[in-house]
């Protein structure tokens, strides 16, 4: 085996490892984004007033109850259905969760 050899086959082990740590890299970032996707918030509508409202009855947060505003009552409340920021109490930086319909 020439040295020129060697060094190629070498060259192939270290990119295979290459290749390898950075598919592992790939997996943990994969599982970075995770544990920090965005939770859901089963939310029920009500009625206040004139205004359609979101009641978010347990935060995925912080535990407690949330309201988000749905619009107007000649309005489609679900197009408030959305990603929101999470009105909890003394979290820093606020969280966000998806507003989901109770019942899907
Ligand atoms: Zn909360």
């Amino acid at each position: 085996m020439t040295t020129d050899e060697r060094l190629t086959q070498i060259e192939r082990v270290m990119l295979a490892q290459a290749e390898r740590l950075t598919r592992l890299e790939g997996r943990s970032n994969e599982s970075m984004i995770d544990k920090q996707s965005i939770p859901d918030a089963v939310a029920t509508l009500e009625r206040d007033g004139d205004c359609y409202l979101w009641v978010v009855s347990q935060c995925p947060i912080c535990g407690e109850k949330h309201t988000h505003g749905g619009g107007e009552l000649d309005g489609d409340p679900r197009s408030h259905l959305s990603h929101r920021v999470a009105h909890c109490v003394g979290i820093e930086p606020p969280g966000g969760y998806i507003l989901v319909e109770a019942g899907e």
